[in-house]
């Protein structure tokens, strides 16, 4: 079986980078974008199985690229990996507005987030 198709968003470029050089030699096909509008561009084009995306970003944030995402036919699965926290608060917020899962940043464990994706692409 293909392995999912990934789009990553987020304003670092280390992390997009991280993220390119763990999936991509692993077989995933994945496109990344530094801007929310450019994200969501990209996903129009590509309909990938999951976004991977960041919560604080310039411009439209990823709270905004979520409902957008939300509206979208087929709709990607959402996971967010972000260095916010306010005690679990927007992140109930998230998974409450449709966001699959919601990974802290940084990255505990690059192996459980493969995992959390192949799961979202499943189901
Ligand atoms: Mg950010």
């Amino acid at each position: 079986m293909a392995k999912p198709t990934i789009v990553a968003i987020d304003d670092e470029i280390e992390f997009i980078d991280m993220l390119q050089n763990y999936f991509a030699p692993r077989g995933y096909d994945i496109e990344v974008a530094v801007r929310g509008a450019k994200g969501i561009e990209i996903v129009k084009e590509k309909k990938p199985d999951v976004v991977l995306m960041d919560l604080k970003m310039p411009g439209i944030d990823g709270d905004e690229v979520l409902r957008l995402l939300k509206s979208m036919e087929p709709s990607p699965k959402v996971i967010f990996v972000t260095a916010y926290d306010d005690g679990g608060k927007t992140k109930a917020r998230l998974l409450r507005m449709g966001a699959y899962a919601y990974f802290d940043k940084p990255i505990a464990s690059l192996k459980e987030l493969e995992e959390a994706i192949n799961k979202a692409a499943k189901g």
